[in-house]
């Protein structure tokens, strides 16, 4: 379908949260494919507002050598976009569960807050840059000390130096708890083998992989 661009904000350097009207349904942690001119292949982009928001939102940041997201970045209010209905297995639910995303990896678990399925859940999230904790204070604010970050190359008071490998090594996770992974291809394998390891069936670790 259609849609025209309500607004498109640059939250980090090369980071963008474009907003739509919400014309449909979802649930949270559901994607949706994006197009921006006839003849280019859509991309697929996780849905990172609440399925009771006003607005649809999704989090993207651009590939300079990428084919859409450099077109998406220009995007402007008023501009057309074509968007696909929503897909996708990787759904969130009220049981207790442990997020880990990496960079943009945040969207669906945003979605998944907003959508208000935050209680009984450890986020999780692995960034380059200290800008790169997408939505802190929302976070903070409704998970207190189930925030945990990482920052694999910036120190900073409020976060830890490394990846999100760190947290996983040195805590006890809960056997019957499901595991949430969100992000590039090479930290959602490094940690599905490492929860393996700790004894996590490989049936409670559900991943989206964003390549
Ligand atoms: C389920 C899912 C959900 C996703 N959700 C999000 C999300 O919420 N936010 C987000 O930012 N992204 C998300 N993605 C990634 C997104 O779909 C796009 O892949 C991404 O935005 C890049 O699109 P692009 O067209 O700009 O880049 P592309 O043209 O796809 O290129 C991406 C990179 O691959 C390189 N490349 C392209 N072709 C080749 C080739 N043949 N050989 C080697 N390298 C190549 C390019 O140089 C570039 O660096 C998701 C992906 C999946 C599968």
């Amino acid at each position: 379908m259609k849609q025209t661009v309500l607004s498109q904000t640059e939250i980090s350097p090369g980071v963008f949260l474009l907003a739509v009207e919400r014309r449909f349904d979802f649930l949270p942690g559901q994607t949706v494919k994006i197009g921006v001119s006839d003849g280019e292949p859509p991309r697929i982009y996780s849905i990172c507002s609440g399925n009771q928001d006003a607005e649809l939102k999704i989090l993207y940041n651009v590939k300079n050598d990428g084919s859409l997201t450099p077109q998406l970045a220009r995007v402007k209010p008023g501009d057309t976009l074509e968007l696909s209905e929503p897909g996708g297995s990787f759904i969130g639910t009220a049981e207790p569960a442990v997020w880990i995303a990496t960079g943009t990896g945040i969207a669906p678990f945003y979605s998944m807050l907003r959508s208000g399925l935050a209680e009984n859940k450890i986020l999780v999230h692995g960034v380059r840059r200290a800008n790169q904790f997408y939505f802190s204070k929302d976070w903070k604010k409704t998970l207190g000390v189930h925030y945990h970050r990482f920052c694999s190359r910036e120190e900073g008071d409020e976060f830890s130096l490394g990846r999100v490998n760190g947290f996983l090594e040195t805590e006890h996770f809960s056997q019957s708890w499901k595991y949430y992974l969100c992000g590039q291809a090479e930290m959602c394998v490094e940690m599905r083998d490492l929860l393996i390891s700790k004894g996590i069936p490989f049936g409670r670790i559900v991943a989206e992989i964003y390549f």
